[in-house]
């Protein structure tokens, strides 16, 4: 044991979502969209051969990104949500003027806002929760996330782990 510590890197997983951030003053009040990206990052040292299992990692990474891909993000402060009775669709209030009703299987609903760094912390706590500690990786140290709203905005979000 040297003490080496590790960082595995993701691909960079590319997907459409739509939002809007009925809070700001600018353009983002509107309803608009990006391509997101999403690169995530574990470091620990090794067990036994490897870090993880990057296959795994991989795949629970992939299912994150198709829950995402083509959907409409909405923040749980960012808007009034009202279930319809009976029905699968969702009404969705951002601003108490502008009303839109969806498919409840067309949006992704978060905690908090529909930032990058609220997104990535939904995503995050989805990558410790399913992966780390569902596989009990008690070597891995920090788990990370690089978020992008489109190629050039990036957010980079990290996390120590203790398991
Ligand atoms: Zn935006």
């Amino acid at each position: 044991m040297k003490g080496n510590m590790y960082t595995l890197k993701t691909p960079e997983y590319v997907f459409a979502y739509s939002h809007i951030l009925p809070f700001h003053k600018g353009a983002c009040s509107r309803i608009h969209g990006h391509s997101g990206i999403i690169r995530i990052s574990v470091t620990g040292n090794k067990l036994n051969e490897f870090v993880v299992d990057f296959k795994i990692l991989k795949k629970e990474v992939e299912k994150i990104v198709d829950e995402f891909d083509h959907k409409f993000i909405v923040g749980s402060l960012d808007c009034e949500i009202i279930e319809n009775e009976g029905s699968d669709l969702i009404t969705i209030i951002p601003d108490g003027y502008r009303q839109l009703t969806l498919f409840e299987t067309d949006i992704v609903l978060i905690d908090g806002h529909s930032t990058a760094e609220d997104i990535s912390e939904y995503i995050l706590d989805k990558v410790i929760e399913n992966f780390i500690m569902k596989y009990g990786y008690r070597n891995v140290k920090k788990v990370g996330i690089e978020f992008g709203e489109g190629p050039r905005n990036r957010i980079y979000l990290e996390r120590d782990i203790n398991i």
